[in-house]
């Protein structure tokens, strides 16, 4: 009970491996992974079911106070108002409306309560927008992750058409530049890298190039150098 919890903050845009890397180093340093992106993304979804206007920063604010999120801790389901949304939160439409509910201070203020809550008790890599710089501004490791916006899209149009959607790159590019100008230019908590965060630019870099670099960082910056085996604590 004395160790002491770590937190791994990974920000950056749509597409530059973000989830990819945080589930693979949460697997290796036994922490836990949380999305705080599907959080967002299962209050859009909701709105949408629901039809409120994407616009009304009070039924808006309201749903994300409501809406009951839960994450499993163990395989990265994310549940609302205990139906499983794993699946529906990764729609496009959902991808979209997610970028537009999330600049809602409200909707911020409710979720970022969420997210710290989580953290509250264990050791966490957590993905997103404004970790490092928010949610966050004191963890031990902040990592801003980025590639090249044609590299992005591609990777994206193959998650896309992985789960049977007909995903063109260009279409694909188009749309994460849309969603990366809202999350750059919003008022609220844009999408910046935190001062005291270290970029890895991923564009030529392997899933397991990318894990390594991160590993080295966690390790560099923990001051035991345990934590990145597992064995911290
Ligand atoms: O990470 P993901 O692409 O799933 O996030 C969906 C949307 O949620 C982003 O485009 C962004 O607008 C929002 N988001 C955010 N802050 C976070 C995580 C996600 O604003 N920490």
């Amino acid at each position: 009970m004395s160790a002491k919890r770590i937190i791994v903050a990974i920000d950056g845009p749509a597409g530059a491996g973000k989830s990819t890397l945080a589930k693979r180093v949460a697997e290796k340093l036994g922490y836990i992974y949380v999305n705080s992106g599907a959080m967002y993304r299962a209050v859009a979804l909701w709105a949408l079911r629901l039809g409120v206007a994407l616009n009304d920063m009070h039924r808006l604010e309201q749903l994300a106070r409501e809406a009951k999120i839960r994450l499993s801790l163990s395989d990265g389901r994310i549940f609302l108002n205990d139906e499983d949304v794993t699946e529906a939160i990764r729609d496009r439409a959902v991808s979209d409306a997610a970028s537009k509910v999330s600049a809602v201070p409200g909707v911020r203020r409710a979720l970022v309560k969420l997210q710290r809550q989580i953290a509250e008790e264990n050791s966490i890599v957590m993905d997103g927008r404004d970790i490092g710089s928010v949610v966050f501004p004191g963890a031990q490791v902040k990592i801003f992750l980025d590639a090249d916006p044609k590299e992005r899209a591609r990777r994206r149009a193959l998650e896309l058409r992985g789960q049977g959607e007909d995903a063109d790159v260009h279409v694909v590019a188009g749309e994460l530049q849309k969603r990366d100008d809202r999350d750059r230019k919003r008022t609220e908590a844009p999408l910046v890298q935190a001062p005291d965060a270290e970029l890895v630019d991923t564009t030529a870099l392997t899933p397991e190039e990318v894990e390594e670099t991160v590993l080295r960082i966690i390790r560099a910056k923990t001051s035991d150098g345990k934590a990145a085996t597992g064995q911290g604590g």
